[in-house]
């Protein structure tokens, strides 16, 4: 059985990794001939728009997924068109993730608190929104935006005169800056069935809109139950098929949801170690309409990005307990090259632990 993936970056990759065990044969579609997951698996190397290349994929493979929400869903219709081949995740949650007034819209319709927010496509309508929400806030580009791209922390007029210099040839977004005390996400699964798996909550660290860090289990058991139940209410409202991820922000015990992701996500990295079955074997399961594994977490997970560049090998793997993983990536500052993942048998250890690799980084980051 073949599984096709639209992109071929970090996220496919080990989405292959993990399918080789279960027999899967996977076939990826990326314009990069040097994308992560056309190392390890066949690749088409074509523009995600390549209509001939994307009926290609239909073709050799009986579910197509994807592992990058910027893909255009109109060549994902081009999939379902030729030869039936079935779309996992609904293309219907990823066109509402990829579009960030969508994303609320979603969110305020299934009671899910979100932040206050208004769409923006002309100076004076950023000007209105200011003046409703205040100051101060994020404008953040409608579509296409991921890492902190496409974005800009207003604290001033003079800063929205800037950011609309930047930003605002686009369709834009303001919504209030959310004084967080914490970010967290929840990631679970929905298959073909209606069986739904989720993973425990993952305290996740930003810097500069990148994830650096994620602890999981994390959290006390109501913001699991809460996070959770809405996750629920989004993977019913799709008739969801794989796996999807929801980040929130906690201030003062109260969950706000931030965004979603319709794929495995890099808060869900530390399942590859540290549960029982990983997120990327689970969607695989859940868009096979296998039975879903097992989510129970095996200890205390610490992962950390690597950014920039994959740092001394023997460095970090002669800290015990450390697993690395390399996309095959080539560096460059700010990018995602590889994570690390340690388990340990309690939070504090591995809090301990995890911000040992962070000093060994000199990542500047650190957590609560
Ligand atoms: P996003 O691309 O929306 O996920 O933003 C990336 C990161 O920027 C988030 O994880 C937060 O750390 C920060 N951020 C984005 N929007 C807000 C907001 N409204 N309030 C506070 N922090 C934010």
């Amino acid at each position: 059985m073949t599984v096709g993936i639209v992109g071929a970056g970090q996220l496919g990759r080990m989405l292959a990794l993990a399918g080789y065990p279960l027999g899967l044969d996977f076939l990826c579609l990326d314009p990069a001939r040097d994308a992560p997951a056309g190392q390890v698996a066949p690749l088409l190397t074509a523009a995600f728009t390549d209509r001939a290349q994307l009926r290609k994929l239909a073709r050799r493979c009986e579910v197509v997924t994807f592992d990058w929400e910027n893909v255009s869903a109109e060549s994902l219709h081009v999939v379902t068109r030729a030869h039936g081949a079935r779309i996992c995740p609904p293309v219907a949650a990823l066109c509402a993730a990829q579009d960030r007034v969508a994303e609320k819209r979603l969110f305020e319709q299934l009671a899910i608190p979100t932040t206050r927010w208004q769409a923006v496509s002309t100076r004076a309508q950023l000007a209105r929104a200011i003046a409703r929400i205040g100051l101060p806030g994020v404008l953040k580009t409608r579509r296409l935006g991921y890492d902190g791209k496409g974005q800009a922390v207003l604290r001033s007029m003079e800063d929205a005169a800037r950011a609309w210099e930047q930003l605002g040839s686009a369709a834009l977004i303001y919504e209030e800056l959310v004084p967080f005390d914490c970010e967290v996400s929840i990631i679970g699964a929905r298959s073909v069935g209606g069986e739904t798996a989720v993973y425990p909550l993952c305290g996740n660290v930003h810097a500069g809109g990148i994830l650096r860090v994620t602890r999981a289990p994390y959290g006390p058991p109501q913001w699991q139950r809460r996070a959770a139940g809405y996750l629920r209410r989004v993977l019913e409202h799709f008739h969801y098929t794989g796996i999807l991820a929801i980040e929130f922000f906690v201030l003062g015990g109260r969950l706000i949801a931030n965004e979603m992701a319709p794929r495995v996500h890099n808060s869900g990295h530390w399942t590859i170690e540290g549960a029982a079955t990983s997120q990327f074997e689970n969607h695989l399961r859940a868009i096979l309409g296998l039975p879903l594994g097992s989510t129970r977490p095996l200890g205390h997970s610490g992962m950390v990005n690597l950014i920039g560049s994959i740092p001394d090998r023997a460095g970090l793997l002669k800290l015990g307990g450390v697993h690395l993983h390399d996309y095959g990536k080539k560096p460059r500052p700010g990018r995602k090259v590889g994570h690390c993942t340690l388990v340990e048998p309690s939070a504090a250890r591995r809090d301990a632990r995890t911000l040992r690799i962070l000093k060994d980084l000199a990542a500047d980051v650190g957590f609560p």
